[in-house]
Order: structure tokens, then C-alpha cells, then sequence
């Protein structure tokens, strides 16, 4: 086993259920210690740090220390990605992905490794929207803590003015050959992590780490007809890859609020409409204020009854990335009236009497249910 093996949580000194606090803590005291600088010519002391800093660069994100929590150090030898991120990049890949957003190459010019770098891991964020935003579609900003290539090295991880020099380890390779049993295993060079040099003097911004965490505020444009489970990719808006490695994607995971009035499945938006009675069993028009504030008319048939859905066609949700819109579903209820004047009991009781069930057998039902809910209240 070679020396960066060592338990990642035994480097820094630390139990495994330590916190970030902790951790933070921690790798700073050691990162002091043995800091370069600090220790000049000692080659022991140089390479504990190289090590530290790896173990902090795992432990200090989530998704990577449940990687290394569950895999080992197996988690990271796949050039990267094998752990949290690459599995999700894999989820990710199919139909949420809406849009991507192209942002400018800042970090496209470091780098050049000589195999498939690592790039950074990618996050995720949570944002909430009203239906309404989601019928618009919203223009916002966000503003994440995100490590982004370190600008004094450029994401070398070297300081300004100092050299790297190929990795004796792997000549420059990056790579490392080792017997096991029968087989022959190659893998990536434990002591350049693949990079197949090493770095003489760390910077000091990083601590030869090639990245810092910094608050970055993005531009979020969601579009117009966005449900419940989107995620809007941000190309490159993830974390910083190591060493001016590529960075990672942002997902911003959106979740569409509650609405008091409608309900929504796909495009189709669903309203309840209470109707009173009278207009129930002759028909007439109402009209009702529609998710875009417009009003809608909606003529309803005499004789409808409490239940029945009526559809307004263009009336819905926008579709996602496509032209027209959903329908609107209007479930009717009938009111039934709980304060009536002598003059409106009379005029029932008149409607009573002509209820021999003979004229209009359709309407009947809804007379019954009248009469019911008549006799409730005069209890
Ligand atoms: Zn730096
Ligand atoms: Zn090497």
C-alpha cells in the first residue's frame, strides 16, 4: 500500500463523525505544521501535506466523503467522478435537463493534463417558484459558495513563479503499474493523482490545491412552463476542477409552490367553481380570473350538474420549450342556498309542486337533491 493510503480522517486527525467545523479546524493546524514553507528541504513534511490537503479536498465536500465513507479510497481512483459525481452526472443525463447554458471558458485554457482529468464535482440547488412564475417563466440571480480555480496560480496549484517538475513516481506518466495476484493493475499515480508532475512549492492562495471557495452570483433564467422536478443545468457553474481540471454543472432543482386556486397535472390546470342553483338548472355565463390574470367566460349548460368538468381549451400551462398551452378544467359545484328570504321559499315550494318528475326527467335529480338538503336545514 503506498503512503497515500492512509485513512483520510486519521490524516487529519479527526473522528469520522467530525464536522466541517472540525475539519476545517483541524486541516488548518496540520496544513500549518507542515506547510512547505514552513519546513524547507524536508521532503517528509512535503508530502504530508500534499496528503492533507487531499484528504481535506475529499472530506470537506459531502458528496465526496460519502463516496470515500462508503468506497475507501477505491472512490477516487477512477480519475474522479467514480464516487458522487460521476453517478450523478450520469442521472442527470436524460430529459430534466431543459436547457445549458454556454458561459465563457475561464477555465478552458489551464490544464492540458496528459490523461482524462478529473473535473470538478457538480452541485445542486434548490429553488422555489410560485405557479405563477412558472406560467412566465422567471429571469433571477442566485448567489452560491463555490470553489472556483484559484487566480494568483491559475489553478496550477503552484505558486506564482515556481516550477513543477515531473513526477519520479510515474515518469510523467501518470499512471502506475502493480502486481496483484495474477494480474497487473494499472492505475493512477497516487503521488501527481495522474497529472504526471508535481508541484515544487504550493501556492499559497490554495494551498496547492489550484482552487478556493468563493461567493458567486449566477444569472438564472427559468423558462416559461417549468413543473415540479425540472432542473435547469448551468454548464460549468459546479465546482472548480483540480489543478485547472474542468469545472463541474450546477442543477438548479426547482420546485413549483401550492396555488390557492388551481391545481396542476402536466399542462392541464384544474379549478373548482361554485355555481349557485338557479344558475345550475336554467344556464347562464360566469366568468373566472385565468393563471395569466386574463378573465376567462365560461357559458354553462342549464341543468349541470355538481361534479361535471368543463374544458377551456389554451387555457393551461405553457408547454415546456414548445409553443401553445394546456387546458383549463373547470369542476362545477353547486351551491346549494342556505339563507333564502319568504319570497325565495315561496317560489321553491312553487317549484316543489310541479315537481311530479313527468316534464324533465333530467333535472330531477338535482330537484331531489334541492328538497334533501331543504329538509336538512329545517330540521
Ligand atoms: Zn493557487
Ligand atoms: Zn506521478
Amino acid at each position: 500500500m503506498s503512503a497515500t493510503e492512509i485513512d483520510y480522517y486519521e490524516l487529519l486527525e479527526v473522528s469520522r463523525d467530525a464536522d466541517d467545523k472540525v475539519l476545517k479546524s483541524a486541516y488548518r493546524k496540520l496544513a500549518m505544521r507542515y506547510h512547505p514553507d514552513k519546513n524547507p528541504g524536508c521532503s517528509d513534511s512535503e508530502a504530508r501535506f500534499k496528503q492533507i490537503n487531499e484528504a481535506y479536498d475529499v472530506l470537506k465536500d459531502p458528496q465526496k466523503r460519502a463516496a470515500y465513507d462508503q468506497y475507501g479510497h477505491a472512490a477516487f481512483q477512477q480519475g474522479m467522478g467514480g464516487g458522487g459525481a460521476g453517478g450523478m452526472g450520469a442521472e442527470f443525463g436524460d430529459i430534466g435537463d431543459i436547457f445549458e447554458s454556454i458561459f465563457g471558458s475561464a477555465f478552458g485554457g489551464a490544464g492540458g493534463g496528459r490523461q482524462q482529468q478529473r473535473r470538478g464535482a457538480d452541485l445542486r440547488y434548490d429553488m422555489e417558484v410560485s405557479l405563477e412564475e412558472a406560467f412566465r417563466g422567471k429571469q433571477t440571480e442566485i448567489t452560491i459558495e463555490v470553489s472556483q480555480t484559484c487566480e494568483p496560480c491559475s489553478g496550477s496549484g503552484a505558486e506564482p513563479g515556481t516550477s513543477k517538475r515531473t513526477c519520479q513516481m510515474c515518469a510523467g506518466h501518470g499512471k502506475v503499474r502493480a502486481q496483484q495476484g495474477f494480474f497487473v493493475v494499472e492505475r493512477t499515480c497516487p503521488t501527481c493523482h495522474g497529472r504526471g508532475e508535481v508541484i515544487e512549492k504550493p501556492c499559497r492562495s490554495c494551498g496547492g490545491e489550484g482552487r478556493v471557495d468563493m461567493p458567486q452570483t449566477l444569472q438564472v433564467d427559468v423558462p416559461p412552463g417549468v413543473d415540479s422536478g425540472t432542473r435547469i443545468r448551468l454548464s460549468g457553474k459546479g465546482e472548480a476542477g483540480p489543478f485547472g481540471a474542468p469545472p463541474g454543472d450546477l442543477y438548479i432543482f426547482l420546485h413549483v409552490k401550492r396555488h390557492k386556486v388551481f391545481e396542476r397535472d402536466g399542462t392541464t390546470l384544474i379549478t373548482r367553481v361554485p355555481i349557485t342553483f338557479t344558475t345550475a338548472a336554467l344556464g347562464g355565463s360566469i366568468e373566472i380570473p385565468g393563471i395569466d390574470g386574463e378573465m376567462i367566460a365560461i357559458d354553462i349548460p342549464a341543468g349541470i350538474q355538481s361534479g361535471k368538468q368543463l374544458r377551456k381549451r389554451g387555457s393551461g400551462m405553457p408547454v415546456l420549450q414548445g409553443r401553445g398551452r394546456g387546458d383549463l378544467v373547470i369542476e362545477i359545484t353547486v351551491e346549494t342556498p342556505t339563507k333564502l328570504t319568504a319570497r325565495q321559499k315561496e317560489l321553491l315550494r312553487e317549484l316543489q309542486e310541479t315537481e311530479t318528475g313527468e316534464e324533465c326527467p333530467q333535472s330531477k335529480g338535482f330537484f331531489d337533491r334541492i328538497k334533501d338538503a331543504w329538509n336538512d336545514l329545517t330540521e
